[in-house]
């Protein structure tokens, strides 16, 4: 009889599962659109390379989302349960070095996921007390007048330098804020 090998956390779970906790947790009051806030929803597909990924369109705005979309987890290259185990290490109080070691990441990929996870997550994850809302104010972008200053002197004579100063509001992720 050989040794066994060393037991591997990242083989013990997988994405299927994954999946299944968030859209329990996300859509516990039924799936709702992230554009519009309707229920309207109806299925649709599966992500193409994530296969348990759903996939839905709202019915009254057109909006297509998926179980990811608005949440820390969506757009990066780390599958989900990694992200899942990187929680559940974080709730143990362990390092980025350790969580990096246990998941067989490296360190500066873990560095990312954890203050990305402590920023928020959007959605609340299980056993972990780090729910949140990823939310920021309001940005300023001030419009590049460099080498024509006298577009910026026709603004201000019209309608002041405010003009020159594009107003973008960030739409938080989730419309309730925290901060009241
Ligand atoms: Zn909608």
């Amino acid at each position: 009889m050989s040794t066994a090998d060393p037991i591997q956390i990242t083989s013990l779970i997988d994405d299927a599962k994954c999946f299944e906790l968030i859209r329990q947790y996300r859509w516990a009051d039924g799936v709702c659109c992230t554009g519009c806030s309707s229920k309207l929803i109806v299925r649709n597909g599966h992500d193409d390379t994530q296969p348990c990924r759903q996939r839905y369109l709202c019915k009254d705005c057109g909006v297509r989302f998926d179980d990811l979309t608005d949440t820390v987890f969506a757009g990066h290259h780390q599958p989900l349960r990694m992200w899942v185990l990187c929680l559940y290490l974080m709730g143990l109080n362990l390092s980025n070095s350790q969580i990096a070691q246990e998941l067989g990441l490296n360190q500066s990929d873990v560095q990312m996921m954890t203050s990305q996870l402590r920023e928020g997550l959007t959605v609340k994850a299980p056993e972990i007390k780090l729910s949140g809302i990823v939310e920021a104010d309001e940005v300023y972008v001030v419009a590049g007048h460099k080498g024509n200053p006298e577009a910026v002197k026709k603004k201000a004579g019209r309608g002041g330098v405010e003009d020159s100063r594009a107003r973008v509001g960030v739409v938080p992720l989730k419309k309730k804020s925290r901060r009241s």
